[in-house]
């Protein structure tokens, strides 16, 4: 992080602002919307300046800044517009040990001000640290469309029972959770909807038919997909929000996990090949301890849990203990990957099929129907593949599949890394070597392969022709 977010209180507080133009009216009409005391250095204020300094009848010096001047204010804004007036106005309030800001030259501030989306008491504040304003106005668009215009009435609600419910309920996690049900529910919605007495009356009926008795734990077996985050389904990305507990593999990409509340508790349980950091069994029981201490734990892993996940065995295991559990699909690494690749895993004149291998078995190559697999017109997407490609295309043509099959080695599928190695059957085992590709890569054989972008992500791609 390059500069450290923080909202300020600026009620009474002397500011000092200097410039002559728009931009220092501009600033002058938010620092006094904030309630900051504001002292306006203008030699030549423009007519809009003018009218603003009336408006709000601020104190206004016809003079140069000096270090005298600075003594006794808390921040210091430069809107001068003037390279060389900027950074003797910058180099002045260093000087004196004050925090100042140079509109639109990041460098000689050391703050910054962020685009806005003012909802009453909910603000979000955005910032590229000076990158991109145009960027940030466009996150700044899309946050608008998504925040109801009256949430701040939500905000103002939630604050009006905050420490009611404190009182109430008073184990963390079980209040977050029930605040979690009124804001996103029915009682939310009526505030939206600007129905308060219906929404406080619902609340209290909400809080009271409560039982103090223990929370009940449960485990979210989640996809997280294949690694680009967007991949999340809502409902994953819920649970993620709602969870005490994380537990993770090797396989979840790492900003799945930004998804996560700051303050849930991350536990790494490893599992790269020939790196079972903790063993399923071990897994198994953290999972049900963890549930049994009345925490909502997510295993949180990578593509679908049902796919080459061991996410049966957790199931089964959860289901013996006792313990309530319940499914969030993900996207698979195979349908992740075409995607991202730009190929077909069916197509109406190549492939009448898909099947999903594990490449491997407890002990080396896994014991498949070869036969069946080289049976043409179908797409086999082989997990787990990679160490034993040119084995297993061996299999395959020594059952009678073309040689000159087309296939696609995809590695950090829908990651910004990326990168798609296309081939033919007899030379899987050179194409991995040869472009030294590393786990996690998935390998696809069939003719619909022939479509795949070889390179970047197919969208990327689209967007650069
Ligand atoms: N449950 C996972 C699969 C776990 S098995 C899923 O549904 O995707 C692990 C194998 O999945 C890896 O060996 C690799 O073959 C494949 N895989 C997982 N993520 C991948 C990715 N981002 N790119 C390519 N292959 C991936």
């Amino acid at each position: 992080m390059r500069s450290f977010p923080l909202f300020l209180k600026l009620e009474a507080r002397p500011v000092l602002l200097a410039g002559n133009g728009d931009a220092a009216a501009a600033k002058l009409r938010l620092l006094a919307a904030a309630g900051a005391q504001v002292r306006v250095f203008a030699e030549t204020p423009n007519a809009e300046l003018r009218a603003a300094i009336h408006d709000l009848g601020v104190s206004w010096n016809a003079s140069a800044v000096e270090a005298g001047d600075l003594q006794h204010v808390e921040l210091v804004i430069g809107a001068y517009g003037d390279g060389e007036a900027d950074a003797a106005l910058s180099a002045l309030a260093r000087e004196a040990g004050r925090l100042v800001n140079i509109v639109d030259r990041p460098e000689l501030s050391d703050f910054t001000m962020p685009a806005i989306v003012d909802r009453g008491e909910v603000v979000v504040a955005i910032s590229t640290h000076g990158a991109s304003p145009v960027l940030a106005q466009r996150v700044r668009a899309a946050i608008e469309s998504v925040l109801p215009p009256s949430l701040g009435r939500l905000a103002r609600f939630a604050q009006r029972f905050r420490s009611a419910i404190q009182a109430r309920i008073e184990d963390n996690p079980s209040r977050r959770r029930f605040w979690d049900q009124v804001l996103s529910g029915p009682i939310g919605q009526a505030v939206l909807a600007g129905d308060e007495r219906r929404a406080a009356r619902d609340l209290i009926r909400a809080v009271n038919r409560r039982e103090p008795k223990a929370e009940i734990g449960q485990v979210s077996l989640v996809g997280a997909g294949p690694g680009d985050p967007e991949l999340l389904t809502l409902r994953a990305a819920r649970a993620l929000r709602e969870a005490d507990v994380i537990v993770y593999d090797r396989l979840v990409d790492p900003s799945v996990l930004d998804y996560a509340r700051r303050d849930a508790r991350r536990i790494y349980v490893g599992k790269s090949k020939g790196d079972h950091t903790l063993p399923q069994t071990e897994i198994n029981a953290l999972l049900i301890a963890e549930a049994k201490a009345g925490r909502h734990v997510v295993r949180l892993k990578g593509g679908d849990p049902f796919v080459f996940g061991r996410g049966g065995e957790e199931l089964d295991a959860l289901v013996a203990a006792n313990v309530r559990v319940d499914v969030v699909p993900g996207i698979t690494a195979a349908t992740g990957c075409a995607a991202y690749a730009g190929f077909p895993l069916t197509h109406r004149d190549h492939a009448a099929s898909v099947t999903f291998v594990s490449g491997q078995s407890k002990d080396g190559i896994a014991d498949l129907d070869w036969e069946a697999l080289a049976n043409g017109r179908q797409t086999i997407a082989v997990y787990m593949g990679l160490s034993i490609a040119g084995e297993i295309a061996g299999k395959l043509i020594g059952a009678g599949l073309s040689a000159a099959t087309s296939i696609a080695i995809i590695e950090n599928g829908t990651r910004w890394d990326q990168r798609v190695i296309k081939g033919e059957l007899s030379q899987a085992a050179e194409l991995v070597r040869d472009h030294g590709i590393a786990a996690p890569a998935l390998l696809v054989i069939g003719e619909v392969t022939r479509a795949a972008r070889a390179g970047v992500r197919a969208g990327l791609q689209a967007a650069a022709e």
